[in-house]
Order: structure tokens, then C-alpha cells, then sequence
């Protein structure tokens, strides 16, 4: 079956001159699928004769709600989708004042394990494609009738790690006569694949980096990411000097604070040298407790004092606020309870 959502304009074009057409279905097909139809009996502009043959021989990626839970709080939304082999992920719904960001999975299950993340914990199934995370904004949309201004890549799976499917994906999803989102609202997380940040900086995207630091020297960092024996601290933090210098882009990095491990004035102290100068962000994010893991979270004090040391070498902190606190809206987790039946 050919996938139709996950391909360029061009290739649409290629495809149905193959099968005799003229090149402007493809610009048909590219609006109406960009408009999130999911079924081709619904795009009247073609012929009842080809509609019936594409759905013979093509199919839309099409993301099921199988659960959807609403915060009180906030109005984030956080949604399990399923898609149509019964793989299940989800996406984040995140209003703010600006506009709406929908954090999206890149594959099913995630392969880095790293030791404080819910994601893992049920093992790696496969990678989605370039238009099964298309789907997941586009569901969001259709659910919610609302626009979608922003798109995060920090749900479920290791973006680098489906390096093909990802960037096809960031670069259908700007088209302008498709979802038309600009890469300077987008943002994609990385535990940190060397030679995929290198990859990635070659491509010169507008996008922004953030990278899962979670520790301010190899030691800590191997306790609680595998993928940091693969690839060692100085060669990481050189790859995105490297990035920043190709891109110009300032690298946002994440720390999760899990008291005891990563969180003393030591690492701080540590961080704040390493960082003191570079074009970059830090995010100091609390751990969310998922309760396979048992890290438990820094206290606001900590968190503080943390931050605090991080300013004293002129480095950009923020502490993330968190939302969806009541539904559990941090990615894996709702995944997780599903596959334990
Ligand atoms: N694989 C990518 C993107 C997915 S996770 C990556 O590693 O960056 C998105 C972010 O959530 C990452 O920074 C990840 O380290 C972080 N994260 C995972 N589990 C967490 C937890 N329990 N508490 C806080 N952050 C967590």
C-alpha cells in the first residue's frame, strides 16, 4: 500500500503520473489530506473511479482517540493515540497565551532507556512515519477545531533515532500549501545522538534544539542514560558548539532535578562552567515522578538554589512550568498503563 500522507508534493506528482493521472491530483491530494481528511471518499474533487482505486491501493495515516483526558487546571489535553495496527502513543495538547503547541511522538516505545523516563518501559515497537505525526497535529485539530501553532517533538521515542521519517516530516509540515508551520515554532528534543546532531546541523533548519543533558559530567550522566556510554559528555557538548556555529541557533538544554543525583551546588557549579559563554538556555524541570522509576523530584528550594548558581555564570534559566500536573500529561506514562492489560 503506498502512503500517501507521508509524501513530498513531488513525489505525488510522480505517483500519480504512474498510475496514468494527471500531475494536479497531486496538488488535490496534498490539500485535502493537509486539510486532515483521512478517508478518500470524502474528496469529492476526484473521480468516484479513482477515489475507489486509491483506496484499493493507498492509505492516510489515521490516529484513533482510544483515550483522552482533559486538565482542570489548564486546559491541556492529553491524548493516547491508536493507530490502525493497534500501536498506541500519544500527543499533548498545550495552550498558551500565543497559541496552541501539540507535543508529538516519533516512535512507538523508545530504544534509549533512560532511567527516570516512562517511555521505555514497555519496550521499542517501531518508528512512526513522516505522516503518522502529521496525523497526530492533525487530530489534535480535528478533535479540538482549534489551530496549532507550535509543535514540540518531546513525546514518546527518540526523534534522531527515526532520523529519515523525522526530517521529512519537519520539512512537509512547512510546506506552504500544507500544514504551513513555521520551524521557527517547532523544537526537537534529543538525548543526545552525536552524529545525528551533525546530520541535523548540515540540514541548516530554523528549528529549535534542545538537548536532554540531565548531568553536568560523564558520571552522573552514564548512571541514568545509557546512551551516554556510547557517546561521552565532551563529545556531545562539542557537537552543539558545533550545531550553534553552523546554525547560529541557541540550544536550549534540559535538566531534570531528581534529588540526590544531579541536583547538588556541586552540579551546578559544574554545569555553570561548562555552559558559561555558550549560546544557550537552560531548562531546570523538576522530575516528574513516575512511580516504575523512583527518582523523586528537588525540592523548590533546591530547584531554586540551582537556578540561582546557573544566573551567577550569566547563563539563560528558566524552571518549566508544568502543565497538565493532574492528568499526568508527561509522555510515556499513559502509554505504560495501556500495555500493562
Ligand atoms: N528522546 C528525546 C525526546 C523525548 S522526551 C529526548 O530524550 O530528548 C522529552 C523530555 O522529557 C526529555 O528531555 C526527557 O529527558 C524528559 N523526561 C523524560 N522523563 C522525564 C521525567 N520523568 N521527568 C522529567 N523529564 C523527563
Amino acid at each position: 500500500m503506498t502512503d500517501l500522507k507521508s509524501m513530498y508534493p513531488a513525489e505525488l506528482e510522480e505517483y500519480f503520473l504512474s498510475i496514468g493521472e494527471p500531475k494536479y491530483r497531486a496538488g488535490q491530494v496534498f490539500a485535502r489530506l493537509s486539510a486532515g481528511d483521512t478517508d478518500f471518499s470524502v474528496m469529492t474533487a476526484l473521480p468516484s473511479a479513482l477515489r475507489t482505486r486509491l483506496s484499493e491501493n493507498c492509505v492516510i495515516a489515521r490516529a484513533e482517540i482510544a483515550s483522552r483526558l482533559v486538565s482542570k487546571i489548564d486546559g491541556t489535553i492529553k491524548y493516547l493515540f491508536s493507530f490502525s495496527d493497534g500501536e498506541k502513543i500519544e500527543s499533548v495538547l498545550m495552550r498558551y497565551k500565543y497559541g496552541n503547541t501539540v507535543c508529538i511522538s516519533t516512535q512507538a516505545g523508545c530504544r534509549m532507556g533512560c532511567s527516570f523516563c516512562a517511555s521505555p518501559l514497555n519496550g521499542f515497537r517501531r518508528n512512526l512515519t513522516a505522516g503518522e505525526m502529521l496525523e497526530q497535529v492533525m487530530a489534535v485539530m480535528r478533535d479540538t477545531g482549534e489551530k496549532v501553532t507550535g509543535i514540540v517533538l518531546m513525546g514518546i521515542g527518540e526523534p534522531l533515532d527515526n532520523y529519515d521519517n523525522v526530517l521529512r516530516f519537519l520539512r512537509l509540515v512547512n510546506d506552504p500549501a500544507g500544514l504551513n508551520i513555521s520551524h521557527r515554532h517547532i523544537s526537537l528534543s534529543t538525548c543526545g545522538l552525536v552524529d545525528k546532531i551533525d546530520a541535523l546541523s548540515r540540514e541548516k533548519l530554523q528549528i529549535t534544539l534542545s538537548v536532554s543533558l540531565h548531568a553536568p559530567c560523564d558520571e552522573i550522566r552514564r548512571r541514568i542514560m545509557p546512551v551516554a556510554k556510547i557517546y561521552p559528555f565532551d563529545s556531545l557538548m562539542a557537537a552543539c558548539r558545533r550545531y550553534t556555529s553552523a546554525t547560529n541557533r541557541r540550544i536550549s538544554y534540559e535538566y531534570a532535578l531528581m534529588s540526590g543525583v544531579n541536583d547538588s551546588d556541586r552540579d551546578a557549579h559544574l554545569l555553570g562552567r561548562l555552559l558559561a559563554g555558550q549560546l544557550c538556555h537552560v531548562n531546570l524541570i523538576p522530575v516528574n515522578e513516575v512511580k516504575e522509576r523512583g527518582y523523586k523530584k528537588s525540592t523548590r528550594e533546591r530547584v531554586n538554589g540551582f537556578a540561582g548558581i546557573l544566573e551567577s555564570y550569566r547563563i539563560n534559566t528558566t524552571v518549566r512550568r508544568r502543565l497538565g500536573g493532574d492528568i499526568n500529561a508527561s509522555c510515556g506514562q499513559l502509554r505504560a498503563e495501556h500495555t500493562e492489560e
